[in-house]
């Protein structure tokens, strides 16, 4: 299932007028594809992230996430659609420190109304597709930075979204650990079949991305030629 934006627009309270953090943006992400959004800080990226993941409502437009138009639904509608088809990637791990790898996959929401014994299976499943075979036990301070990352993003695709949604996944990363997230990204796109909106500032480690655009003052398009 694809994710879709078409036409969207957002603006913030600003003073006496409004700042258009987006404007009129469409975009479509194919399931198993990498599509990234560069641009400069500001540009409106974070903000293409939360209106794909149902945590802002445009004013105008419409979203489409695992083909249901989201802004039909009530908020409570919406939140389970989110739960169930949204994997969100965060620049920072934020795991819980007295956690498992595997414990940080079944406490998360996606998975709570499953049988223990289901989510476990499930959540060593998808260790292993990021590579954390073997180390499924650990805390987090008994990984590497580069693994603490591939358990936030198993942990993203435990509830098997049809979205994954990235946030500037390479900021906190030496050149070669970046390029080794970015490698994975793409990866657990193939694998787990997800259509993913990766945006970044970073325009190093493109190469896992099938597609890149660019975002200038809320406006997305293709890249200028370099
Ligand atoms: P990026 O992630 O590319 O840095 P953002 O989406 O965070 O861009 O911001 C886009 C624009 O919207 C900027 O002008 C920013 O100042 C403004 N903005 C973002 N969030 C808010 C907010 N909560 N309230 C008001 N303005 C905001
Ligand atoms: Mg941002």
């Amino acid at each position: 299932m694809s994710l879709e934006l078409s036409n969207v627009t957002l603006t913030y309270p600003d003073g006496d007028g409004v700042v258009t953090a987006l404007d009129r943006v469409s975009v479509r992400v194919a399931p198993g594809e990498v599509t990234a959004v560069v641009g400069p800080s500001g540009s409106g990226k974070s903000s293409l992230l939360a209106v794909a993941a149902t945590l802002i409502r445009p004013d105008s437009g419409t979203v489409r996430v695992g083909g249901t138009d989201t802004l039909g639904l009530r908020p409570r509608e919406t939140a389970e659609l989110r739960l169930a088809e949204v994997g969100i990637v965060f620049q920072q791990p934020n795991l819980i420190s007295s956690l498992t790898a595997v414990e940080q996959l079944v406490v998360t929401g996606h998975m709570r109304s499953r049988p223990v014994r289901e989510a476990r299976a499930s959540a060593m499943e998808t260790l292993a597709a990021v590579g954390l075979s073997g180390k499924e036990h650990r805390r987090p301070h008994q990984l590497s930075g580069g693994e603490r990352q591939r358990v936030n993003i198993a942990r993203a695709l435990a509830g098997r979204p049809s979205a994954l949604l990235v946030d500037e996944p390479t900021a906190a990363l030496d050149h070669d650990r970046g390029a080794r997230v970015m490698e994975l990204v793409g990866e657990a796109t193939r694998t787990f079949g997800v259509a993913t909106l990766l945006v970044t500032h970073d325009t190093e480690h493109l190469g896992a991305a099938g597609r890149v655009l660019e975002m200038r003052d809320g406006r997305l398009g293709a890249p200028a030629p370099a």
